[in-house]
């Protein structure tokens, strides 16, 4: 084999583990993609869910502290306790998701992007350029007070300032029979850092940035999100993106939706968080399956962790487990990788490195183009003489045929 010298990654790079499928594929990827082409250093932390039980979950704020350190991290997929797995894994305690711990720490945004591919058609036919989702990933329904009302009485909202001053409340209704009351939030500072990340993600990936919400009915709290993001706009955004050739467009959530549809992607629309619970499914599902969907969380502080956005493909690794022969779609966990070492990269002023993770996604597109594709692709693909499903290290050998000429 006539390889070249490694290339040298000047900063270390957080590597996190994680748990099931994902964890066999994540091993393949790094000896067989990231290694043989690479002098880096890994700064190792096993996320698998045992030993985050047998760490009392210290290994998770051990890494967000280390990618706080280095700048940059990459994740596999992680279990998230519930009971169930509590018993099959046999833990002392039902640990809270990661991503969740993560996310409280770096106090990011997550922006999820599909990857595209010539024979993978996203099922809306307009759609040329991936549409980014940026979710704002605090309060509001996720972090509610609810009750149910027994019967007839006056339901309010109440505002207490600490020390004394004014009490401020309002009427939400006055029941005459048995229903429901809701109360959610937000803050400032949780959505100016969502507005933050999002500009930043959107100059930083050179495309238009969408923002809505329902402030023609919600005046006060939608009303607010809104009035955030162009006060941002107008302080921090107008000039730089004027420059980068970048519009700042917000619009009406209904209007958006029907919008989206008919656009031809290529840009980032933020969404409140269930909004973007709800229109991240929907995009990553259009495109056709969510092997096909990256995943990175952005803090303000310019950290950046990047994963799939799927799960740890459970049912796959039963069957494994089984003996059997999977087909599981290593693409996102691919795209973690190199989005983490491109980030590393710039980060680093280390072209060669950029360059590098480009290398490697080209590789695997090309494949998947070349119809060496698994099971999850195979029904979505366009219909080829040459397509046929291989198993999950098939499909990483076969990248890594592709990338070892590349790098040749
Ligand atoms: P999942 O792992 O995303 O898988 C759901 C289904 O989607 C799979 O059964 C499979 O469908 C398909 N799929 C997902 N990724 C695939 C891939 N790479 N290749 C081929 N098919 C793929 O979700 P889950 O089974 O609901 O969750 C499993 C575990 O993941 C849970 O313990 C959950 O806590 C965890 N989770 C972690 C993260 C994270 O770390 N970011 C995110 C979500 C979930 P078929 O079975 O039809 O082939
Ligand atoms: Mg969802």
């Amino acid at each position: 084999m006539n390889m070249k010298k490694k290339i040298i990654v000047k900063t270390p790079l957080v590597e996190l583990d994680g748990d099931e499928m994902t964890r066999i594929m994540w091993q393949l990827v790094r000896d067989r993609l990231i290694l043989p082409y690479l002098d880096i250093t890994l700064e190792y932390y096993d996320l698998h869910v045992k030993h985050r039980d047998a760490t009392n979950d210290q290994v998770t704020i051990d890494a967000a502290k280390a990618i706080m350190k280095h700048g940059v991290g990459v994740k596999c997929a992680t279990i998230t306790p519930t009971e169930d797995r509590v018993r099959e894994y046999d833990l002392r305690e039902q640990w809270k998701s990661p991503n969740a711990t993560i996310r409280a720490m770096l106090d990011g945004t997550v922006f999820r992007t599909p990857i595209f591919a010539s024979n993978i058609k996203p099922f809306i036919s307009t759609w040329k350029r991936p549409i980014i989702i940026g979710r704002h990933a605090y309060g509001d329904v996720y972090s509610n007070a609810e009750l149910r009302i027994p019967g007839a009485g006056k339901t309010e909202i109440v505002f207490t300032p600490d020390g004394g001053g004014e009490i401020l409340r309002n009427t939400i209704h006055v029941f005459s029979g048995p229903g429901i009351i809701q109360g959610i939030h937000n803050t400032d500072a949780s959505i100016a850092s969502f507005a933050k990340a999002c500009f930043a993600y959107a100059l930083d990936q050179k495309v238009d940035l969408w923002f809505s919400t329902k402030d023609t009915i919600s005046k006060t709290y939608d009303a607010h999100f809104r009035a955030i993001f162009d006060r941002e706009y107008e302080a921090n955004w107008k000039k730089t993106f004027a420059d980068a050739g970048i519009e700042y467009f917000f619009t009406l959530i209904d209007d958006a939706v029907a919008r989206i549809v008919r656009s031809e992607g290529g840009l980032l629309w933020a969404l409140k968080n269930y909004d973007g619970d709800v229109m991240s499914d929907m995009i990553a599902s259009a495109n056709g399956s969510l092997a096909m969907m990256t995943s990175v969380l952005v803090s303000p502080d310019g950290y950046f962790e990047y994963e799939a956005a799927h799960g740890t493909v459970q049912k796959h690794y039963y069957k494994h487990l089984q003996g059997e022969e999977t087909s599981t779609n290593s693409m996102a966990l691919i795209f973690a990788w190199t989005g983490g070492l491109r980030k590393r990269g710039e980060l680093d002023h280390s072209p060669e490195v950029m360059t590098f993770a480009d290398a490697i996604e080209e590789a695997a597109i090309e494949t998947v183009e070349a119809g060496i594709m698994t099971g999850d692709l195979l029904a979505v693909a366009e219909q080829a003489p040459t397509n046929r499903k291989v198993s999950t290290k098939a499909f990483i050998d076969a990248i890594g045929e592709r990338l070892q000429k590349k790098m040749a």
